[in-house]
C-alpha cells in the first residue's frame, strides 16, 4: 500500500501555498503551482526519503462544539482518501462548547471499524492550571490515546515562557499523554530545547500540525520548522497531523510532511506514518 511520497522541494522561505496537492487512485500527488518551483529539479540527495502517510490521529468531530463532521462523515472521508487509520480527538471538557467527561467514557460506543478505517478514540485534552489536563487519569486510561496541547479560555495559569516550558514537561511526565499539539503556536511561547529534550526523555511525540500552516495559529511556521529540527537533533518521535474541523480536511497533511522533511526527521521517526507504527507507539493490538 505504501507508495514514495512525490515531494516537491520547497525551501525553507518558500510558502507552503506554492504547492497544492491532489489524490489518485490512493496516492497523494503534490501540485506545483509556482512555475519557479516547477523548474526546479528535486535534489533528493539532500532529503531523507518519506512514504505516503496513512493515519491521521488530531480530528475534531462535531462533538467538539466548534467543528462541522460527524464520526460517520470522517471515517467516510478517511476511506475515499485510502487513509488506514484515523483518532478521534475532541477536546477535553474545559474548552467551552467541548464535550464533558461523560462523553469520552461512552467512545467505546463507537465501531473499532468504519467503511474499512480503523477508528481509535482518543482526545486533544487541554493543558488546565500550572500542567494538569482536564481529563483525570481514570478516563484517559478507558481511552486509545491521549493529546494534549495549549489552548485559549481553559484556564490555564501561564503567563510567560518559563511556565509554558514547565507546564508541557509536566504534562509529558505524564505516561498516559503520548502527543503534544502544536507546540509551536506563538500564543503559548516555550524554550524549545528544554521542551524537546524532556520529550526525547519521556518518548511523547511532538506534533507537527499541518492547519498551523493553512488556517490556524498564524505565525507558526518558523517555531514549527525549528521543533521539527529539534526533533532530528534530539530524536524526538514525531506525529503529523491535520488538526480537521470539517471532513474534506482529513488526512491533510502535505505541508507539515514537507517542513517535517526538510528538517531532516528519519520517516522512521514519523509514528503515525503507518496504521502499524501508530499502533504500537501507543501500545494497543492490531
Ligand atoms: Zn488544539
Ligand atoms: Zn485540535
Amino acid at each position: 500500500m505504501a507508495r514514495t511520497f512525490q515531494a516537491c522541494q520547497a525551501t525553507a522561505s518558500e510558502s507552503p501555498s506554492s504547492f497544492s496537492s491532489f489524490l489518485l487512485a490512493g496516492v497523494c500527488y503534490i501540485r506545483l503551482t509556482d512555475p519557479e518551483l516547477i523548474c526546479r529539479k528535486p535534489d533528493d540527495d539532500q532529503m531523507k526519503p518519506f512514504e505516503r502517510l496513512t493515519t491521521d490521529l488530531h480530528i475534531h468531530t462535531i462533538s467538539s462544539g466548534h467543528a462541522f463532521s460527524t464520526v460517520n462523515e470522517i471515517a467516510l472521508e478517511a476511506s475515499n482518501k485510502g487513509l488506514e487509520l484515523i483518532g478521534l480527538a475532541d477536546h477535553g471538557p474545559a474548552l467551552p462548547g467541548a464535550p464533558q467527561r461523560f462523553f469520552f467514557v461512552c467512545l467505546g460506543f463507537i465501531p473499532e471499524t468504519l467503511h474499512g478505517v480503523r477508528v481509535l478514540r482518543g482526545v486533544e485534552a487541554n493543558i488546565i492550571g500550572k500542567g494538569g489536563v482536564d481529563l483525570s487519569d481514570t478516563i484517559l486510561k478507558q481511552l486509545d490515546f491521549a493529546l494534549a496541547g495549549f489552548h485559549d479560555y481553559c484556564g490555564y495559569a501561564g503567563t510567560d515562557v518559563d511556565e509554558n516550558t514547565q507546564a508541557l514537561i509536566t504534562v509529558m511526565r505524564n505516561p498516559l499523554v503520548r502527543g503534544i499539539t502544536h507546540p509551536g503556536n506563538p500564543k503559548f511561547p516555550i524554550d524549545h530545547i528544554a521542551v524537546l529534550k524532556e520529550a526525547a526523555k519521556t518518548g511523547t511525540a511532538i506534533e507537527i500540525n499541518n492547519a498551523s500552516f493553512v488556517s490556524s495559529r498564524k505565525g507558526s511556521v518558523e517555531n514549527c520548522r525549528e521543533i521539527a529540527a529539534l526533533c532530528s537533533r534530539y530524536d524526538v518521535p514525531v506525529m503529523i497531523n491535520s488538526d480537521a474541523h470539517i471532513a474534506q480536511t482529513v488526512g491533510e497533511l502535505d505541508a507539515a510532511l514537507q517542513v517535517v522533511r526538510e528538517a531532516g526527521v528519519e520517516w522512521e521517526q514519523v509514528v503515525n506514518r503507518s496504521m502499524e507504527s501508530t499502533l504500537q507507539f501507543l501500545g494497543l493490538e492490531h
